[in-house]
């Protein structure tokens, strides 16, 4: 099992980071997750794109190209011998004796990235999922795919202890997202997603649920919800690189809609897979 650690392979009971790694000590760093069908990463340029973008957005310059990054990924994979799963990689602002402010220029950034299995959620995605609701208590730049992940894992965590599958975040009376996925609804027909602000990750998942919208004739607004609008939606789905689009079909103890995955959401998980067979089929 090799895994990347600063652009080299190497076996990864080699791969050893320093105690002083500001990813380890701050969270200061960006990272992400590509899904691996086929041998294939799926929307890899749209990962990449946002990964080098979220590193911006804290000042931190990675320093490789979309295609120098791809290119290394797909060796990896290929060396894994990895047909379905996912590839994790993650940059840190690098290893420097602990202060707050950013180390000087000289400090290189830690890049580690590794292949792991995963199965597609079939069952999840067939049948749907419960979830609960929490207040969103992250900080206002959710828009990075920042290591600081505080906010949502303890979302998660409280989630996994219900006995519920993923926990839907909402600002007051605003639905955000879920800890981790976005979450959508369907009234009548048309499809609502918070839009790509401050305040929500802008899910590669959402965007081509988004783009499959628009091709296939699908209503779409980007425009937040409410409580009450999650209330009383007809269907409701989350969406992620790991979990797909998953119906959402019990929140608080109560049904969605009729309590079974809706139609809209059924025919949106068919045009994702097809748009899966598009890019990583044989
Ligand atoms: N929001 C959050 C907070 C996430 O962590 C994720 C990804 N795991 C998403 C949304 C979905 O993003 P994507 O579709 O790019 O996986």
């Amino acid at each position: 099992e090799y895994v990347i650690l600063n652009g080299e392979f190497i076996e990864r009971s080699e791969a050893k980071v320093d105690i002083e790694d500001r990813g380890y000590q701050f969270g200061d760093g960006v990272y992400e997750v590509i899904r691996i069908y086929n041998g294939k990463m799926f929307t890899a340029d749209e990962h990449l794109e946002r990964l080098l973008d979220s590193g911006k957005k804290i000042d931190l310059n990675i320093p490789y190209t979309v295609g120098e990054l791809k290119q290394l990924l797909e060796k990896m994979i290929l060396k894994n011998k990895m047909e379905l799963g996912i590839v994790y990689m993650q940059f840190t602002r690098g290893a420097s004796p602990r202060n707050h402010a950013y180390p000087g220029a000289d400090v290189l950034p830690a890049f580690t990235a590794y292949t792991r299995k995963a199965e597609r959620p079939v069952d999840s995605m067939k049948n749907g999922v419960k979830a609960l609701l929490i207040e969103d208590i992250r900080w206002l730049r959710c828009d990075i795919k920042s290591l600081n992940l505080l906010g949502n894992i303890m979302a998660k965590q409280k989630a996994a202890q219900s006995g519920c599958y993923e926990a839907i975040q909402h600002r007051g009376d605003t639905v955000t997202e879920g800890s981790s996925s976005n979450i959508a609804i369907v009234k009548e027909g048309k499809v609502y997603t918070h839009p790509a602000t401050n305040l929500i990750l802008n899910g590669i998942t959402r965007r081509k649920i988004n783009e499959i919208c628009h091709e296939n004739g699908i209503a779409v607004e980007e425009s937040a919800f409410t409580l009450e609008g999650l209330k009383h939606a007809d269907e409701v789905f989350m969406s992620s690189t790991s979990a797909e689009i998953t119906p959402i079909t019990e929140i608080e103890g109560k049904p969605v809609g009729s309590g079974t995955p809706g139609p809209v959401t059924k025919s949106l998980q068919d045009l994702f897979e097809k748009e899966i067979e598009k890019q990583c089929g044989n």
